[in-house]
């Protein structure tokens, strides 16, 4: 800036200098004249700059570039270098968005962007292919007017982005998706969509085959039971090596029926033909018919205590809740020495209702607590057997709340005992004046 100043204030002192010279020859009219045509001249020359910046404003390709004199040059190079670098981050940004286009189009998981109101603002090729949207058209719109499925839509507006979803799609062909959604930034969203049919029908085909497997095996079973009861009662058993050995037999033919029957029941609840029933269910009754099971199942060797704490029914099925709650209890005596106590409690945590059973029993190291729900994990093996287990319990357990929007939370300290916490949510709690006026 000072330099154009400089230049310009030298320009005009020249100009004066010149004026100053010529008016004791000239005479006075003589050299205003050819100061005041010298400054227009400078006008117009730089009117005639400005016309061509303006000019080339309007289309600036670097070939056409004008060229100036003094300032001006000067003016139009910076201009020139802005010009490059402008086209050059531009080549830089173009080159990585193709990069991005190409990376996102050779992505196996499908991506929608969502901004605020959920509306869909890109997505790429594998997206459009799994919830059938043309990017192109669909930009801007809801996306839960494409996506047309209860539970997506109830996710998003639960804002629960927790557990990927499973939805079943059928565009000429049944398409099985694992769909996530992930927010970030401004309350924008990303939701990734990954075809998961081929796994899904690899984990039929497991399920189908433990249940038939299963199955197959509950008939013999039951024939081999009964004949090595009938044997134990008859005068066969009189001979020494059998007393001993019939015992053991008919021991571990009832672990492998417990067996069967729970790899029968979880094939139930995990087979997506089983519905969940819809009953109301009376868990002050049943929990009160579950505390004498446990008080036959204890036979005196623990103090039981049961806490209905509030009067609340649940919408279910009678039958799975009464398993999986009697699964807890059973684990609660299994796993507490004689003498020890344990508590059942029903009771309300807020919006939620909750199934507890507590003991003071062993008790479980941390490490083992996020792996107990699954199939055949158990901390002491040898415990387990000894007791009756199968492995499976609280598998089962899992299963029924998932079932119901529930879960299963887990406090324990080795050597204190432990506390399971059935959770469940508000949608399947009934308010306790529906059960008053259900019961009258
Ligand atoms: P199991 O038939 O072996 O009891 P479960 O699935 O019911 O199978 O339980 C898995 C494991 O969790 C058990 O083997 C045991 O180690 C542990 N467990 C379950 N409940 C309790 C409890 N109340 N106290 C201590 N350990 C428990």
């Amino acid at each position: 800036m000072n330099g154009i100043w400089g230049r310009s204030l030298l320009l005009l002192a020249l100009l004066a200098a010149g004026c100053l010279v010529l008016w004791p020859i000239f005479g006075e009219t003589t050299a205003i004249s050819a100061f005041v045509a010298a400054l227009l001249a400078i006008v117009a020359l730089n009117l005639h700059y400005v016309s061509m910046l303006l000019k080339w404003l309007r289309h600036p390709t670097p070939e056409a570039e004008p060229q100036g004199f003094g300032i001006w040059d000067e003016v139009f190079a910076a201009l020139y270098r802005m010009l490059r670098r402008q086209r050059h981050s531009e080549s830089q940004l173009t080159a990585t968005l193709n990069d991005f286009r190409q990376a996102s189009a050779a992505m196996p998981d499908g991506m929608v962007i969502l901004d605020q109101g959920d509306r869909i603002e890109w997505c790429n090729p594998r997206a459009e292919q799994h919830f059938g949207l043309d990017c192109q058209r669909d930009t801007g719109q809801q996306i839960t007017y494409l996506v047309r499925h209860p539970l997506f839509a109830e996710k998003l507006r639960a804002q629960n982005y927790g557990e990927p979803l499973t939805l079943r799609q059928s565009r000429g062909f049944d398409l099985i998706l694992s769909v996530q959604i992930v927010p970030y930034g401004d309350r924008q969203k990303l939701v990734i969509s990954r075809d998961i049919t081929d796994l899904e029908r690899v984990e039929t085909m497991r399920r189908d085959f433990i249940a038939n497997v299963s199955h197959e095996l509950r008939t013999p079973l039951t024939v081999l039971g009964g004949f090595l009861e009938t044997i134990s009662d008859s005068r066969v058993a009189d001979n020494d090596l059998l007393r001993r050995s019939l015992p053991l037999m008919m021991d571990q033919a009832r672990r492998m029926q417990n067996l069967i029957e729970d790899l029968l029941t979880l094939s139930r609840l995990e087979s997506a033909h089983t519905p969940l029933r819809d009953e109301r269910v009376n868990v002050p009754d049943l929990v009160r018919a579950l505390y004498h099971d446990a008080m036959a199942l204890s036979a005196g060797r623990h103090r039981i205590a049961i806490n209905i704490e509030c009067g609340n029914w649940l919408v279910g099925s009678e039958d799975e809740l009464r398993s999986a709650f009697s699964n807890l209890i059973g684990n609660a005596i299994r796993y507490t020495p004689e003498g020890g106590e344990v508590a059942i409690n029903w009771q309300r945590r807020g919006d939620e209702a909750v199934f507890a059973v507590r003991d003071n029993g062993i008790g479980i190291q941390p490490q083992h607590i996020p792996r107990l729900t699954e199939r055949f994990y158990r901390v002491d093996r040898s415990r387990s057997r000894e007791t009756g287990g199968t492995g499976l319990g609280l598998a089962i357990v899992k299963h029924v709340l998932n079932r119901h929007q529930g879960w299963l939370e887990v406090q324990s300290e080795p050597g204190r005992g432990s506390t399971f916490s059935a959770r469940f949510p508000a949608q399947r709690v009934v308010p306790e004046e529906t059960e008053e006026s259900l019961t009258a």
